[in-house]
């Protein structure tokens, strides 16, 4: 099995029936880039940028940032790289003090911490900017709840881009721009979101967390947190149909990208990439290859027909079953 697995990881990731879908990597430490490429990642769909902020006594300076990302950029070429800013709330930077949230999941966290810490904020835009010379970098902002923050983002964006420009130093001026949609909000408005991006990023994680009123770190409620309510599974068929409906690009990067019964699902709603962890790569390779895009379709319709979870579960294991 292990054999036909590393096997399986070097082809596209492609259906019986030609459906093709990309098949990136999540990572958060540069190290972890050798993983993706023995796994068959075609890219880097989430580079969490986190971790060059944390578990340290001051912030990373632009040169130290640039350096990073171009070291990335350059070493996945012509792969893309998808860097996200930072999504940190001042609850885990030391440093800079508690905020005393009751509840940093919906505090100062994300674009609403950047854009109350400017400077922090333009040092990584313009790291990320100087990067995209060095290969193929996109960037993407976190948590974006509507279309007023989005346009506050971006005209930020602009403006450091603008300072570049003035400054003589080199920088990529075309660098494709997305966000993630993780939270109900940006679902609802999402017609109108995607017309002011190159591309979306749905990230489960936090949207199951936010649609449902689960925290995703809170074993007590473990058990409700479910990738397959239908309210979940609505969610994102609609913010994929709004994402095409305006000609834009949609990928899933949260959990349910590596979960094997939940990959069907999404291919029938035919989304065009999905990010995951290098390590799953590999089998969630072998089941898109193994099924039909008929396949997934059928089974989408049925659970989107289907009222419960427990249904849903049935359904794809069904469907998987047959086909192994
Ligand atoms: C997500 O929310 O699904 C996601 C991919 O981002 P993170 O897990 O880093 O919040
Ligand atoms: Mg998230």
């Amino acid at each position: 099995y292990q054999r036909s697995l590393s096997r399986v990881c070097h082809l596209p990731g492609e259906t019986r029936d030609g459906y093709r879908v990309n098949v990136h990597a999540n990572i958060e430490l540069f190290e972890e880039v050798t993983s993706v490429l023995d796994n068959g990642g075609e890219g880097i769909g989430l580079y969490r940028t986190e971790y060059n902020y944390m578990n340290r006594p001051s912030f990373p300076d632009e040169k130290e940032l640039t350096e990073i990302y171009s070291d990335l950029a350059a070493l996945v070429a012509p792969s893309k790289v998808v860097i996200r800013t930072l999504d940190l709330g001042a609850d885990k930077i030391s440093f800079f003090g508690s905020l005393e949230e009751a509840n940093p999941a919906m505090g100062l966290r994300a674009v609403r911490f950047c854009m109350s810490h400017k400077e922090i904020f333009r040092t990584q835009l313009r790291a990320i900017l100087r990067a995209g010379i060095a290969g193929n970098v996109s960037i993407m902002f976190p948590m974006i709840t509507g279309l007023q923050e989005l346009k506050e983002v971006k005209s930020f964006y602009f403006q450091v881009k603008e300072e570049l420009r003035k400054e003589g130093v080199a920088y990529n001026p075309d660098i494709p721009l997305g966000i993630m949609v993780e939270v109900p909000a940006a679902v609802t408005v999402a017609d109108s979101l995607a017309e002011e991006v190159d591309f979306f990023s749905i990230g489960t994680n936090d949207l199951i967390q936010y649609c449902l009123g689960i925290d995703r770190t809170n074993k007590h409620v473990d058990y409700l947190y479910q990738p397959l309510h239908p309210a979940v599974v609505k969610s994102i068929k609609s913010v994929i149909d709004a994402a095409h409906q305006a000609g834009i690009e949609v990928s899933v990067c949260g959990e349910m990208a590596a979960d094997p019964f939940c990959v069907p699902i999404l291919m029938g709603m035919q989304v065009d990439s999905i990010s995951l962890t290098p390590q799953a790569i590999p089998g969630i390779k072998r089941i898109i290859r193994q099924v039909t895009m008929e396949d997934c379709k059928y089974l989408l319709k049925e659970v989107l027909e289907s009222d419960s979870v427990a249904g849903s579960n049935v359904l794809v294991r069904e469907m998987i079953f047959r086909r192994f």
